[in-house]
């Protein structure tokens, strides 16, 4: 299939989008997506992105993944795939970028006490501030929606639709209804009806577990907690490890480690591509608006990689982020999150968001430690009279 510049018919076309929520002129020379694309760039919340955790904590190490390295990884992957199925590499690069804006400071066990911390703060149905939870992907639409604060005449980034789409990759039926009622642009809409995002969205969902499956192997190993001989367990990567063994006979440690991640990311890539191209094909649909009206995703692995790809998720999940070290800095990570949080409700003196007109405190409080960084959390915490847990 040659690569063309030109979109396809169901690719995501600019000048077709849906809008912005507040109506602006359009760029002289941009398209909408990289207007999209270059508000993310700039805003605060990505460059937090480089100061919080992946899966290991910063300052664990230099050359672990962060979420804003990762986050490159999937425009990479991404843009690499929309090339090729001539879909729009500018609105896979905003949503890529985009995706983890939301993502809390140490990862998931951010995440959990973030979440555990909103519940005791009141029952789910009592405010409907309160009772979002917590959702990365609502976070991030929370981020580009409401909390940059850059513009004069709006809250937030003023993303296209598409965009803010993309960015919602989950959403819970009860927090679909919510974001209904109070955002009339039907983003979460297909939550509710079924239906999927736009092919574009679609491809950035799984370059995200692309990038991820494939970095972690490489952080695992490099941080000790996984080794090549454990890896010999999953089909798949022993698969590239033997084809590399036999191009480079004698290949040692870290290039034999690279060379099988490289050779697994180009497979993944290409049968994305094959297999994506021909249930496009199969399905018939032709513009961006009719692929909304699928009920599966068209962009999608074969079903055999997309076994292979799960026993690999699944290793990574009980040998990686199961792993008794990264349990342990999980649970300092959650306590530092969970006690500032307890602390900024009890003492609302002690933080810049204390006093919001207008917003329920609890809300105030989860926004504000979410956009920190980790090591931003950290050193809150450790002010405002919590244990050293990190040095
Ligand atoms: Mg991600």
């Amino acid at each position: 299939m040659p690569a063309s510049a030109e979109l396809a018919v169901y690719a995501s076309c600019p000048i077709a989008s849906r809008g912005r929520r507040f109506p602006e002129p359009d760029a002289p020379t941009r398209s909408v997506f990289q207007r999209d694309r270059d508000r993310i760039i700039h805003s605060t919340a990505f460059r937090r992105l480089v100061y919080k955790t992946q899966v290991f904590l910063n300052h664990e190490g230099d050359l672990f993944r962060t979420r804003l390295t990762h986050s490159l990884e999937v425009a990479q992957l991404g843009r690499s795939i929309a090339r090729t199925l001539r879909l729009n590499e500018d609105l896979v690069e905003a949503v890529a970028l985009a995706h983890d804006l939301g993502h809390t400071p140490f990862g998931h066990a951010g995440q959990d006490a973030w979440n555990a911390a909103m519940k005791r703060a009141g029952p789910a149905s009592s405010d409907s501030e309160v009772g979002w939870g917590f959702e990365h992907n609502i976070q991030s639409l929370r981020v580009v929606d409401e909390l940059e604060e850059r513009y004069p005449a709006f809250d937030g980034l003023n993303l296209t639709f598409e965009t803010r789409e993309g960015i919602l990759k989950h959403c819970s039926r009860s927090n679909a209804l919510r974001l209904k009622q109070r955002d009339t642009s039907g983003v979460a809409d297909r939550f509710l009806s079924g239906g999927s995002p736009s092919l574009e969205a679609q491809l950035c969902n799984l370059a995200d577990e692309i990038a991820y499956n494939a970095h972690d192997i490489d952080d695992g190993v490099r941080s000790g907690l996984l080794t090549l001989e454990q890896l010999a367990e999953v089909p798949l990567f022993q698969y590239y490890v033997d084809q590399a063994l036999r191009s480079h006979p004698g290949l040692r440690a870290r290039r034999l480690l690279f060379e099988s991640i490289r050779l697994m990311l180009s497979d993944q890539v290409y049968d994305v591509i094959a297999t994506s191209h021909q249930r496009i094909q199969d399905s018939g649909v032709a513009s961006a608006e009719e692929v909304r009206t699928c009920s599966s995703p068209l962009v999608s692995f074969s079903e055999e990689m997309a076994r292979q790809s799960q026993a690999l998720k699944s290793f990574l999940l009980h040998n990686l982020y199961r792993h008794p070290q990264v349990m342990e800095t999980t649970e300092r990570a959650a306590r530092v999150v969970s006690e500032l949080f307890d602390s900024y409700l009890q003492h609302p003196t002690e933080w810049p968001q204390g006093g919001p007109p207008g917003r329920h405190p609890a809300r105030a409080a989860a926004d504000y430690i979410a956009g920190m960084t980790d090591r931003f959390a950290i050193r809150e915490h450790q002010r405002l009279g919590g244990a050293v847990l990190f040095r």
